[in-house]
């Protein structure tokens, strides 16, 4: 596809945001150009013609199969209107450090927290894109304790603890930060930490690390392993806490994003989605455009397979007791708007007569 532009292919503003997708047909229209750019591709058998039919629904010339604009994205079966899910992309999208579920069911007027904590949960579910690059050049690796508790979904607080998470940071010299990747580790041994330096960093990359013993052995799996003794800086009275500068400040970023914009910390169940989140704004901090990152999102939800709800509560780590699905889930209105009729003025019309 050509180059993005903004007012042309993804909104500027917020103005630029309501003037487009006033209706729910204004959205399902916008999703169906980013779903299929070059026009309607079957996903049964490659056709690329199709027929429309009364419902909206579209027939394949090919096979007769009928396939929705939703049907196969996240956007499938949810009772939630077009017009608050890309209300609620886009302030997920342009907000520096993203919504809590508190505040988008507030803002949105949603009838349940649930539903509202549901909608971010499928929102964080599509922003790993498969097949996404891995980190090249020079990359700080390390681990750290991240997590804790999270409120409101079974009506207490729900305690978790903190969980062991890999990080790694492109690094430019003098202090330049690229891209990270943060993942959740069973332990610090080697046989957890190797497979999270493979998968997210591209070998023949520079690896820097501290002296621990978990990551003796990089070497031999393709990359320049820098090691960083604390005790050898300490020795040059250097701060063995700044040994490895980016990956420190990305983890304190990462648990600052934590308990504000979600109070506290989060299950350790769900703990990766939000760590995929930050990770998804770190990495779009320097986005030219908000809009742009609008665009991307619903590309990427338009692009990921359903997720049912059972999917976002389970998370993504095997647990012993399985979640209770809350009780009630309220389901919010269109933010369908009509074009203005003003009626501050019909008052006025009123008395005339
Ligand atoms: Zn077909």
């Amino acid at each position: 596809m050509a180059r993005l532009r903004g007012g042309r292919d993804y909104p500027r503003s917020v103005g630029e945001f309501q003037a487009w997708f006033g209706t729910d047909a204004d959205c399902l229209d916008y999703l169906e150009w980013v779903r299929w750019p070059q026009g309607f591709a079957c996903a049964a058998c490659g056709r690329g013609q199709g027929w429309r039919l009364g419902d909206g629904r579209i027939m394949c010339a090919g096979c007769g199969r009928r396939t929705s604009v939703t049907a196969g994205t996240i956007f499938d079966r949810t009772r939630t209107p077009l017009t608050v899910w890309f209300t609620a992309c886009w302030l997920f999208a342009t907000a520096k450090d993203g919504i809590s579920a508190l505040s988008l069911q507030r803002s949105l007027e949603i009838g349940s927290y649930q539903t509202a904590w549901a909608m971010l949960g499928r929102l964080r579910s599509v922003l790993v894109r498969p097949g996404r690059d891995l980190l090249a050049g020079r990359v700080e690796v390390d681990e750290t304790y991240i997590g804790g508790e999270e409120p409101g979904l079974r009506g207490g607080r729900a305690r978790g603890k903190k969980v062991l998470t890999g990080i790694a940071v492109e690094v430019s010299e003098p202090k330049g930060i690229g891209r990270c990747r943060m993942a959740l580790l069973a332990d610090g041994s080697s046989a957890s930490l190797h497979p999270f330096v493979t998968g997210h960093v591209e070998p023949g990359a520079t690896v820097i690390t501290d002296a621990w013993m978990g990551y003796h052995g990089l070497a031999g799996l393709g990359y320049a392993h820098q090691r960083r003794s604390q005790r050898a800086a300490r020795a040059r009275g250097e701060d063995p806490g700044e040994l490895l500068p980016a990956v420190h400040r990305v983890a304190s970023l990462a648990k600052r994003w934590l308990l504000s914009t979600h109070q506290g910390s989060v299950e350790e169940a769900h703990l990766q989605s939000y760590l995929d989140e930050f990770v998804f704004r770190f990495n779009r901090r320097r986005s030219r455009s908000r809009g742009l990152v609008f665009y991307r999102l619903l590309e990427l939800a338009a692009g990921h397979d359903p997720v049912r709800y059972r999917d976002i509560t389970a998370g993504k780590r095997p647990r012993k007791i399985p979640p209770v699905p809350p009780a009630t889930r309220g389901h919010p209105p269109s933010l369908d708007r009509p074009p203005a009729e003003r009626p501050w003025r019909a008052a006025d019309l009123d008395n005339s007569g």
